[in-house]
């Protein structure tokens, strides 16, 4: 996608604020932040706010904050309710130009009006994008499109490429919804004597079920990936991969990295499919990467006030892949054990076939070795270390293992014995024990 290098890139998103912002919102800033940092350019933002009933100050705040919380920030912004005078202008001097004309339109209702529509000379016009290469259209049916409601209120494809021309923009990159705008955006760009900018269109992300990803189909918003103690980099490093491919299999690539080595050229032609479990598997890589110190802070702060202690710190990064599984794992109960002594069922201590006589004799020989351990160093090696000595000499380990997690925990699933063991405490741990025989 070359340019000419005595011109600089100018890019530019240009969202609606109508809702908060989506990965999509997201993909859209960040391709057009990445191409013009590395081709030394600007990139702008454009809120495209001209539908006074759809669009609100508070989403396009979101927008703004959300895609700042990725590490995404335009060179400048532009806001179109502020530029209606320049519109105008443009309306006026096409009227009197004769691209285009004051016409008495009928609308469903029956009602007769005039509005500005665009005066098509019908012709092929035909334009490169980037991934799909040249595509040519007869503009016969677009037929004479309306461009503004009346000459204060113009419609969209007139306010865009009056903004890409007065702002200089040299690249657009957008959805793959514009591909269908772009022939209308071209004639009016001829109309207005504006330079054709390059075209790039990148497929839509797909939920699922197939269905194109958007506001009112059940994306999630960035504020909500946030709130579910996402990184940031992850959401980036999530995000692109849905448009983009690398060269070879690394997965891991944050906004520094891809200023490197990411190509608008590889993007692909057709939309990848939002799949969770890779957005969580890219989140639990990029969590492994902080340090300890910040590592506990976060789980800490997700913890209701009486389990805040870095011993379950251990227990529960080992079993997440986002700050928000804390909360679940705290809901499910599945951290019960630290506070109350569980009510245990002498049914459920009982391991496949097992007597009972021999499960109580285990767990006696579990806390006679115990007792061995000092207090101050039960630690999970050790308590492992001493568990297992006894466990593999039985016909099964878990004619042990069971009955002392069981009776530790009082739930069938659990994290492993010896972290439960190490987090109580010896006294705790023998407690416990004590109590199920
Ligand atoms: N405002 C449009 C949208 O949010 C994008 C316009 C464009 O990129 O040309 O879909």
């Amino acid at each position: 996608m070359g340019h000419q290098d005595n011109e600089k890139v100018v890019t530019r998103f240009a969202p609606s604020p109508t809702g908060l912002p989506h990965l999509g919102t997201a993909m859209y800033a960040l391709l057009n932040y990445l191409y013009a940092h590395q081709n030394n350019g600007k990139v702008l933002m454009r809120s495209e706010n001209t539908d006074p009933v759809r669009s609100k100050p508070e989403y396009e705040k979101a927008i703004i904050e959300g895609l700042a919380w990725l590490g995404i920030k335009a060179d400048k912004f532009y806001r179109q309710t502020d530029r209606l005078e320049i519109y105008k202008k443009y309306i006026t001097k096409m009227i009197a130009d004769g691209t285009a004309y004051i016409s008495l339109d009928t609308n469903e209702k029956g009602e007769t009006r005039d509005v500005v529509r665009f005066k098509n000379p019908n012709k092929v016009i035909t334009f490169h994008d980037s991934s799909r290469g040249d595509i040519s259209v007869d503009t016969t049916d677009l037929k004479d499109f309306i461009i503004a409601r009346d000459i204060n209120s113009p419609l969209y494809h007139l306010t865009v490429v009056v903004d890409d021309h007065e702002t200089g923009v040299t690249h657009i990159i957008r959805g793959e919804d514009g591909l269908a705008n772009t022939p209308r955006q071209i004639l009016i760009q001829e109309a207005i004597g504006a330079k054709r900018p390059i075209y790039a269109h990148y497929p839509f992300i797909l939920l699922p079920n197939h269905i194109k990803m958007g506001k009112r189909n059940g994306a999630k918003s960035i504020q909500e990936y946030q709130q579910l103690g996402y990184l940031p980099e992850a959401i980036v490093n999530f995000t692109i991969l849905l448009a983009w491919h690398p060269k070879d299999d690394r997965e891991l690539f944050t906004i520094p990295d891809l200023l490197k080595e990411f190509e608008l050229e590889r993007i692909g032609k057709s939309g990848a499919i939002l799949d969770e479990k890779k957005l969580n598997w890219l989140n639990r890589e990029y969590i492994k990467k902080l340090s300890k110190e910040e590592i506990e802070k976060n789980i800490l702060a997700r913890l209701p006030k009486k389990m805040q202690n870095v011993k379950l710190v251990p227990l529960i990064f080992e079993r997440i892949s986002k700050w928000g599984d804390v909360n679940e794992m705290v809901m499910a109960g599945e951290l019960d054990f630290f506070l109350k002594v569980p009510v245990v069922d002498k049914q459920k201590l009982i391991y496949k076939k097992t007597p009972p006589e021999k499960i109580k004799n285990n767990l006696e020989l579990t806390i006679k070795a115990l007792g061995n351990l000092a207090e101050n160093n039960f630690t999970t090696e050790d308590v492992k270390n001493t568990l297992m000595l006894i466990a593999n000499n039985l016909e099964s380990r878990g004619e042990l293992l069971h009955p002392v997690r069981y009776a530790l925990s009082g739930r069938d699933q659990s994290p492993d014995p010896f972290i439960i063991a190490s987090i109580l405490g010896k006294d705790e741990t023998i407690t416990r024990l004590q109590k199920a025989i």
